[in-house]
């Protein structure tokens, strides 16, 4: 039986103020959706019902874009300075509650504390830190031009200048919560747009908390609307609003192609963050005492519940047992509990479906014929926990191989070239990331240049920090979410040519 350990008084007073189903932020005030509807948000490590989460209908969304269209004007011709003021003043409030807000996250999705205590939470404050800095660097250019039919003693002057989108639908997962909303919000609001978001089904605590910390930081109504709700109905009609600019969205790759439906109507801007395979490279020459950790912990963290997870290991075939020995070994050791407990170092799955989902892949793999060399099976109360598992005796066209998983699931092979395993590593409809494990600066570039995805990491494995684009190539998404790249993707382009 697992037992979650004793709720921080911040956190029960949280839960009794918001959790109760009034958890529309529209307009700045906190309102309970049409005809009051709620659904359970549930701890899954215990299967217990944390809080109820409002379920806003196509009526509430309506209601959340009209105020952001309506803050719009006023939010884009705040000052840069003030803007940066505000983002500033939400990554302080962030601060000032991290322990508070570690405890939300990990009670809502399940990961261990240390993960959203010192990884996820400090990432969502460091967005906000870096976006308030960018808000204050948008700058068009000026541009010399040909045009010389202008007419007699007038000059052409031509020049661009940024300015924001719009309106942004901003729809998040459930893995990360805090940090990929932030993600969306941190560079949207720098540019100078307003916002609906829409966190997932599962996991909307953290993001009505922030929603709480953002109007105390100053943040006017309106530019920020929270709309809670499950994404057949909720999300669809936001994505399909006509008074959204832009939907910047993180999610599954098929939901990305409804999203993409749903912006076909009137040209949405469109940025994906989508679905990932990515390969983990480990070289002859690699330090073995970095790599096995390293790629262990690639698919690991967070119970593999990581867009970028390292979920395909590719071995030299010279050293492949002594990894995969290692590996296995790591695997074992790993504790398994409540998130809360602060001897546990992998969670739950966020859902009872999602390690249905995972524990099914793992079925399948072995009935097409792979070897579960550890794990892969669902314990606990609610059945949401799935061990670390290393599957091996796999070919190329197994499911297990080519579809996302999104759990603790390592899939690995040998290889005998570089060559060989380039080709392997760029054998999936995905691109999004990839590490290489080599004490050869050599092969480290030549594999870099080679590999179809949108991050390499050498000798270490999802790395990321707001001033680092990330994004995939291929089905893995379109465009990039942190760094810079992120900003300009929440700018339009003007030109303007005058006579003068
Ligand atoms: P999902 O696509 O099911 O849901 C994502 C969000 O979209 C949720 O808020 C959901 O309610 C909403 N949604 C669902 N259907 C919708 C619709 N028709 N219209 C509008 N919104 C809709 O994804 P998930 O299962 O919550 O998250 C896991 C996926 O997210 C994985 O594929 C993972 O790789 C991906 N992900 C990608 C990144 C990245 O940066 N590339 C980061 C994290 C997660």
């Amino acid at each position: 039986m697992i037992v979650r350990p004793e709720l921080r008084a911040d956190t029960r007073v949280f839960l009794e103020r918001r959790a109760t189903g009034a958890g529309l932020l529209i307009d700045g005030a906190w309102q309970s959706a049409e005809g009051g509807r709620t659904f359970a948000t549930l701890d899954p490590a215990t299967g217990e019902e944390i809080g109820r989460i409002a379920s806003a209908s196509a009526g509430d969304v309506d209601q959340a874009v009209t105020a952001a269209r309506i803050a719009f004007d006023g939010w884009r011709t705040t000052t840069p300075v003030n803007r940066a003021r505000i983002l500033w003043a939400i990554a302080d409030l962030i601060e000032a509650h991290v322990d508070e807000l570690a405890e939300l996250e990990t009670l809502d999705q399940g990961k261990p504390l240390f993960v959203a205590r010192w990884a996820e939470i400090p990432g969502a404050i460091n967005q906000f830190r870096f976006f308030a800095g960018q808000s204050m660097a948008i700058e068009g250019n000026t541009v010399e031009t040909s045009i010389d039919y202008q007419p007699a003693g007038k000059q052409m002057s031509a020049w661009t200048v940024r300015e924001p989108v719009g309106v942004v639908a901003a729809i998040v997962p459930w893995n990360s919560p805090l940090v990929l909303t932030a993600m969306k919000l941190a560079p949207a609001l720098a540019a100078g747009c307003t916002i609906v978001l829409k966190p997932a089904e599962d996991t909307s605590l953290s993001a009505l908390r922030l929603g709480e910390l953002m109007t105390q930081a100053g943040l006017p109504a309106g530019v920020v609307n929270i709309v809670t709700g499950p994404g057949s109905e909720t999300g669809a009609a936001l994505a399909a609003h006509p008074g959204i600019d832009k939907i910047a969205f993180t999610g599954s790759t098929q939901t990305g192609r409804a999203i993409l439906d749903a912006a076909k109507t009137n040209f949405k801007r469109v940025t994906l963050e989508l679905g990932g395979k990515s390969p983990a490279i480990v070289l002859p020459d690699a330090d073995l005492d970095l790599a096995i950790p390293g790629v262990a912990n690639a698919i690991f963290f967070n119970a593999g519940q990581v867009c970028i997870a390292g979920s395909r290991l590719y071995v030299h075939r010279s050293i492949h047992d002594q990894v995969i020995e290692g590996v296995v070994a790591y695997a074992k050791e790993l504790a398994m509990g409540h998130g809360l407990d602060p001897a546990t170092q992998m969670g739950p799955l966020v859902s009872a479906r999602q390690a249905e989902r995972v524990a099914g892949f793992v079925s399948g793999a072995k009935s097409e014929g792979a070897t579960v060399l550890t794990g892969g099976d669902r314990s606990g109360d609610a059945g949401t926990f799935v061990a670390p598992t290393v599957v091996v005796d796999v070919r190329p066209d197994m499911t297990i191989v080519r579809e996302e998983v999104f759990g603790p699931v390592l899939v690995a092979q040998p290889y005998d070239d570089l060559d060989e395993v380039v080709a392997a590593a760029n054998d999936s409809q995905y691109g999004l990331a990839s590490s290489i494990w080599t004490q050869s600066l050599s092969s480290a570039h030549r594999l870099t240049g080679q590999i179809r995805a949108g991050s390499v990491w050498i000798n270490c494995h999802a790395m990321y920090d707001a001033s680092l684009p990330i994004g995939g190539m291929k089905a893995s998404g379109w465009g990039r979410d942190s760094g810079k790249q992120a900003m300009d993707s929440y700018l339009e382009w003007k030109t303007v040519c005058a006579v003068i």
